[in-house]
């Protein structure tokens, strides 16, 4: 272990009453008694740039993946940390958002690699990196200025949620706050992808049609399919209307974009929803953790092979942006993936 980098494992700890983490506490990754306490993060420290990652993505050592929090970084309120999402005209400064989104690449030593992202409508629509489409049909420079003030090309502009690639040395990058964001890998078809799971896309079966994707485009059995459910608003803090429980459960639908036919069952037999008694009215939840989880069995994951990092943006904005908490005004964190060359 580098001096630099400091490791720990960040533990999720639950309570027994409402099943959800009230806390979580760095454990040095030699100490023996944190086995059994819950699910389990590695915090890796790496210069101005704090990240988590899958412990059973570990057992891979040409993957390469890193959760980031807010931690770190360069913008400053209510921006503060490590904020990859800027605009030209409002929000973040924008050199501010590449020197993070260049940290972020830096601390997982892929400053070299081109980096593509997606423009992100909490849909089900899967898009695909292949080879040869790198230099012609998506932009690699996510981390560069040019993202923002070169012209993109029509067929650059890839709007959708989940993008995954069998590409090696070509880092893949989406932008959260409070949305679950899903890692996959297989390691026998060597793919990954990366998933991004609001309660629309994940009522429109994002996760499923991501697993789809891999194995239609790259022959994938779901039974051999790794991922990792990172952190994203939790059940104690996502209070949604009926209106969003109704397009769960088919009694309404999306006026645009549908739920696909096929996900329609999936969708509706995952929903995971509970009324917390407040003290003057019921407050209906939404677990997107274990809603997704469930999606992913039903895809044909095995169980052993889903990790919830079961940690709440909302209940952890020192940690994390949370866009329900902070009142949208805050910034968004990177989870990014790549398949090293050997
Ligand atoms: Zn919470």
């Amino acid at each position: 272990m580098s001096k630099k980098t400091e490791q720990c494992l960040l533990l999720a700890l639950r309570t027994r009453r409402c099943k959800v983490p009230t806390q979580f506490l760095c454990y040095n990754i030699f100490e023996e008694n944190c086995k059994d306490k819950g699910t389990i993060l590695i915090e890796q420290r790496r210069d101005n740039a704090c990240y988590l990652q899958f412990n059973s993505f570990q057992l891979f050592p040409n993957l390469i993946h890193g959760v980031f929090t807010r931690d770190g970084g360069y913008s400053k309120p209510p921006y503060q940390g490590l904020n990859t999402l800027g605009s030209l005209h409002d929000g973040d400064n924008l050199d501010d958002v590449i020197r993070n989104r260049q940290l972020a690449l830096h601390s997982l030593a892929i400053e070299d690699y081109p980096c593509v992202t997606l423009w992100n409508i909490h849909g089900a629509d899967v898009h695909v990196l292949h080879v040869p489409d790198i230099h012609n049909n998506w932009r690699p420079d996510w981390a560069h200025h040019s993202y923002y003030t070169q012209t993109w090309k029509p067929q650059e502009i890839h709007k959708g949620d989940a993008l995954i690639t069998q590409q090696r040395s070509v880092a893949l990058a989406l932008s959260f706050a409070d949305c679950t964001p899903i890692t996959f890998y297989d390691p026998e078809a060597q793919v990954i992808g990366i998933a991004h799971g609001g309660w629309r896309g994940t009522a429109r079966g994002i996760v499923a049609a991501t697993v789809a994707a891999m194995t239609e485009h790259y022959g994938s059995m779901p039974s051999n399919i790794r991922a990792g459910i990172g952190p994203a608003i939790g059940p104690c803090c996502y209070e949604v209307s009926k209106n969003v429980q109704d397009l769960f459960m088919g009694r309404q639908h999306f006026e645009d974009m549908p739920t696909q036919e096929q996900y329609r069952g999936l969708v509706r037999e995952s929903a995971a929803f509970s009324t917390a008694q407040l003290f003057d009215r019921e407050s209906l939840r939404l677990d997107l953790w274990e809603t997704n989880r469930r999606q992913l069995l039903m895809a044909g994951l095995l169980p052993e092979h889903i990790e919830v990092a079961a940690l709440c943006t909302s209940c952890h904005v020192d940690r994390f942006f949370s866009h329900r908490a902070e009142h949208g005004r805050t910034g968004r964190l990177p989870v990014i993936m790549a398949l090293s060359e050997k």
